[in-house]
């Protein structure tokens, strides 16, 4: 029986998957139910295959499985396969593409060809481990996320790794987003949360196709939960990778308080009814709380499983 709260987490990969173990602890030692709404924006095919790629990160950090060290992919990967691939010059050379990784996309694109949704398979997949959480796609239908640039467009996953964001973009698109459904049991989950977490995932690229996807914002609107965010951004700067970017690109300030405006307060039609802030950031309180949103100062560095799961306590509290 559960006794604790229904607890909904948003996200996307590496930030994302690394908030969700603590808040998935948190949440069982409490005696709650963790559903984890996961971008597919970054979803792509490669050689006939299907990857998806925050997912498997989510997936990866609850079985604890992941790759601590590079924050992603498969512990003990090898690259046997990717080496043939280069060899047949098949797929991306400059992708890595792990075998243990790849026995996941195999599975995966077998069971799409056989006729199940993503949202049949990725509860196939999840079944291996006890993940302590229920994943969810944000939806079924393909949608990816194009970067704009000024000569065409590029998935943003050649532009993210091969490019290291380097080639400057003028916007990113999710083509097809306007006609997306969310996945079954997406705005059911949000309808029936006590508390709604926005993972401190990227803004631009992991969370806002998620919300993108019609109906999820509406669902959010209506929730009698709370939705608390907590920032991705520390001392006005994206902890590791290349957030920046994509804030800057679509006109956002690199700071806590720039992404607490971007997703806007709930009761001003955005999303947030609080906003945990990391110390650092302390002087833009006034400006959040401006905005309409509860500004709540922790720490945020997620550097060791214990801080994660007291940031995972925190964001908690402040939604319950
Ligand atoms: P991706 O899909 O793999 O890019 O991962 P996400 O979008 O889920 O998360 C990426 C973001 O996580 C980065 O842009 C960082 O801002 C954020 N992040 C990474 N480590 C930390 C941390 O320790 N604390 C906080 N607050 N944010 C972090
Ligand atoms: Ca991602």
């Amino acid at each position: 029986m559960v006794t604790g709260p229904r607890v909904v987490l948003l996200a996307g990969g590496v930030g994302g998957s690394t908030f969700a173990v603590g808040l998935r602890d948190e949440v069982a030692a409490r005696g709650g139910t963790l559903t984890v709404i996961c971008n597919t924006g970054d979803d792509l095919w490669l050689t006939g295959i299907r990857l998806q790629p925050d997912v498997d990160s989510m997936l990866y950090a609850l079985a604890g499985v992941k790759d601590s060290v590079k924050g992603w992919g498969r512990a003990g990967e090898s690259l046997r396969v990717a080496g043939e691939l280069r060899a047949w010059g098949a797929g991306w050379d400059w992708f890595e593409l792990g075998d243990l990784d790849l026995g996941a996309h195999v599975a995966r694109t077998g069971w799409l060809r056989d006729g199940l949704s993503p949202t049949d398979v990725l509860a196939r997949l999840q079944q291996r481990w006890d993940l302590g959480a229920t994943l969810l796609p944000m939806t079924n239908t393909e949608v990816d996320t194009q970067v704009v640039l000024a000569d065409g467009h590029m998935h943003f996953q050649e532009w993210w790794t091969r490019h290291r964001a380097a080639i400057e973009p003028l916007g990113f698109e999710n083509p097809g987003i306007d006609a997306a459904v969310p996945a079954p049991g997406v705005v059911e989950a949000i309808a029936e949360a006590d508390v709604v977490i926005l993972a401190p995932s990227n803004p631009i690229v992991s969370l806002a196709p998620i919300l993108a996807v019609p109906g999820v914002r509406a669902a959010l609107a209506e929730t009698a939960a709370r939705v608390v965010g907590v920032s991705p951004i520390i001392g006005g700067a994206a902890v590791r990778g290349m957030a920046e970017v994509c804030l800057r690109v679509v006109g956002v300030p690199c700071s806590a308080a720039g992404v607490a405006a971007f997703y806007g307060a709930r009761h001003r039609s955005g999303v947030l009814d609080a906003w945990l802030l990391a110390e650092e950031d302390a002087g833009e309180v006034e400006s959040i709380d401006r905005e309409g949103v509860q500004p709540i100062m922790r720490p945020l560095w997620m550097r060791t499983p214990d801080l994660t799961r007291t940031l995972a306590r925190d964001a908690l509290d402040a939604a319950l």
